[in-house]
């Protein structure tokens, strides 16, 4: 956290220009006023349409980061989050989310219509037909309470025409890489019982390979010889990596597992991970 100094007058005229450079900036002053009163010290700024006026406005929505250096207030807000989930959440031996109910046929028309509305809209306004354009903006807007009056949640698609700028990715995989597994991956979090009454955790530390021999220090017994590159390639990757294998770990156990964990420097800077995880997975499983 900044450090907030007690106030004491000031002499801004008499400073050399030295002494003027080292005046905190405003925005300094901002941000620790931001800490001390625990809200979010880097909002992020979004657009905001309202849709009966067309009126465009700027809001701030919190940052929400869970690092404490970037933002204090969203960490320690997020850190309280997952406790809560943590204490209510990891013994639970039936999933707290119910099943979705199935879309009414009610629902479908509605969206049916509305798509329609959306192409209409998007060819008056290909072909500048004004009138039509601010008719059915009007219709869509209606369509869109309707569908909230029929208890649709989630944000509805786009009315306006997508830009086309998305890139072509290319998602190839490598062939030297073993296949990924395939099991399916049942929409559950709860984990196997046995003997009917235990619900077994499982703790998982996750290392990378060696570089090289390194000395007590973390400092490489030979530098000729230790594989830098590979070490830097993979502090640089290791969050896609981390992901890629929860993706595999759920493929393996067909579940969706879930965990707390927390990622730590090893004597020799390589990030290495621990995770508790719900429900129990078997050594050895391919
Ligand atoms: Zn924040």
């Amino acid at each position: 956290m900044t450090d907030v100094v007690p106030a004491v007058p000031l002499d801004v005229a008499g400073m050399t220009s030295a002494e003027r450079a080292r005046l905190p900036l405003t925005l300094d002053v901002i941000k620790a006023a931001a800490e001390q009163h625990g809200v979010c010290t880097r909002p992020v700024m979004r657009e905001v349409v309202d849709l009966d006026t067309g009126e465009v406005r700027i809001v701030a929505v919190r940052c929400n980061s869970t690092q404490a250096s970037k933002c204090p207030a969203c960490a320690d807000r997020n850190r309280r989050s997952r406790m809560a989930q943590c204490r209510e959440g990891w013994h639970l031996d039936q999933e707290p989310v119910a099943e979705r109910e199935a879309p009414t046929e009610d629902q479908v028309a509605l969206v049916t219509y509305r798509s329609d509305l959306t192409a209409e809209y998007r060819k008056a306004e290909s072909e500048g037909a004004v009138d039509q354009v601010d008719d059915l903006r009007e219709a869509i807007r209606e369509a869109d309470a309707d569908l909230r009056g029929e208890g649709v949640r989630g944000n509805f698609p786009a009315v306006e025409q997508p830009a086309r700028t998305a890139p072509i990715r290319s998602t190839r995989r490598r062939q030297d890489a073993p296949n990924l597994p395939r099991r399916k991956v049942d929409k559950r979090t709860v984990g196997r019982e046995f003997a009917g009454k235990y619900r077994p955790s499982t703790f998982i530390t996750l290392t990378l390979d060696t570089y090289g021999k390194v000395r007590d220090d973390g400092t490489p017994v030979d530098p000729s010889t230790y594989d830098y590159r590979r070490a830097a390639r993979d502090a640089v990757h290791f969050a896609s990596l981390v992901d890629r294998w929860w993706q595999n770990l759920r493929r393996v156990v067909g579940f969706d597992a879930q965990y707390f964990g927390t990622v730590e420097p090893q004597k020799r800077i390589t990030p290495h991970a621990h995770f508790a995880v719900r429900g129990s997975i078997p050594p050895g499983r391919p």
